[in-house]
């Protein structure tokens, strides 16, 4: 199924999880359980992250593959162009065709970290999107947005341009995680002034695990609330998830009371704070199952 004719079906915001391909046994087995524990969610859909350059290339399909045939609600592989030849990626893109997965997440991914020039056919994720198109209307494409600007972007009217472009193209976006709702309702009206009305579901990242997220944040570009993290730090562990789940939840109640159509929950493979949030949130709670 679609995710566009899934989130539509949905009643009141669409909630979507991002997972993971685990690389070990015990990172199986914690994805395993959020899989069960989030079944008593509605989800309008969950994706599943590629290592750039194709480095979870198999885990990734073979997770979203599962995933399809085997959950209620419909799975959408992130997919990155730069470093991959077009042949390499028509040839993914027509195994998920034959295994039923028609929802892609297009993405650049980054180039080699060592600033030497990239290999492949592709640049940009518009390429991908192209690419997508072109092997038929039954693939939904999807794209990512980042509120506080891409990092490698030299302004923000270049910036907005080009995701404009890009989301035109495009069915959905999902944005990268941020802490202040401004910085998405600010891209919001960016957008709709460029006449962009694709669309966007802003990302949601609970400050479960500190260290990792500011790493993360380093990355992505986004601003990482230094006094979150330190609140967490300090805390026992008896009041962390409480800490966690408070901070996401109200985040999310701004974006959604702002006009937000969905959410998207980085999760990093775990549940619990996931579904304190919908519970605290009142949200889809009804399974279909
Ligand atoms: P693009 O849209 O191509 O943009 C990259 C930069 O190029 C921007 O500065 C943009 O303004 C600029 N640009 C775009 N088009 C043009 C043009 N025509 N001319 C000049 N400049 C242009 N990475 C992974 O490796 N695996 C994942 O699974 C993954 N999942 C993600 C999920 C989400 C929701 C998000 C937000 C990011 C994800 N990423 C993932 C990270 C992503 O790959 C990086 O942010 C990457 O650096 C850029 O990807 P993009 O698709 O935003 O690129």
């Amino acid at each position: 199924m679609s995710v566009i004719e899934r989130i539509e079906a949905i009643e009141g915001p669409a909630l979507s999880v991002e997972f993971f391909p685990p690389k070990t046994d015990k990172g199986e087995q914690q994805l395993r359980r959020a899989v069960e524990q989030l079944r008593s969610i509605d989800l309008a859909f969950i994706s599943v992250t590629y290592g750039a350059g194709g480095s979870t290339r198999d885990r990734t399909r073979d997770l979203v593959v599962e995933l399809e045939a085997s959950e209620s609600y419909p799975a959408m592989a992130h997919l990155t162009c730069i470093g991959h030849t077009k042949d390499e990626l028509v040839e993914l893109l027509e195994d998920y065709d034959r295994n039923g997965v028609h929802n892609i997440l297009a993405l650049a991914g980054d180039p080699p970290a060592d600033g030497s020039p990239a290999s492949g056919d592709f640049t940009y994720a518009s390429e991908l999107v192209e690419l997508v198109r072109r092997q038929g209307d039954h693939f939904t494409v999807a794209v990512a947005a980042h509120p506080e600007l891409h990092p490698r972007s030299p302004d923000r009217a270049s910036d907005r341009r080009h995701l404009a472009e890009k989301l035109s193209m495009s069915d959905l976006g999902v944005t990268q995680f941020f802490f202040d709702a401004d910085d998405y309702f600010r891209m919001v009206d960016d957008l709709s002034e460029l006449g962009c009305d694709t669309p966007v579901h802003p990302g949601v990242m609970p400050m479960t695990n500190p260290t990792g997220v500011r790493r993360m944040a380093a990355m992505s570009g986004a601003t990482f609330p230094e006094d979150l993290a330190d609140k967490v730090e300090a805390a026992v562990e008896s009041d962390r998830h409480a800490i966690v789940v408070d901070a996401a939840v109200a985040l999310s109640q701004r974006l959604l009371d702002g006009g937000a159509p969905g959410l998207h929950l980085y999760g990093l493979n775990r549940a619990e704070v996931l579904l304190s949030m919908v519970e605290q949130l009142e949200l889809g709670l009804d399974s279909p199952a």
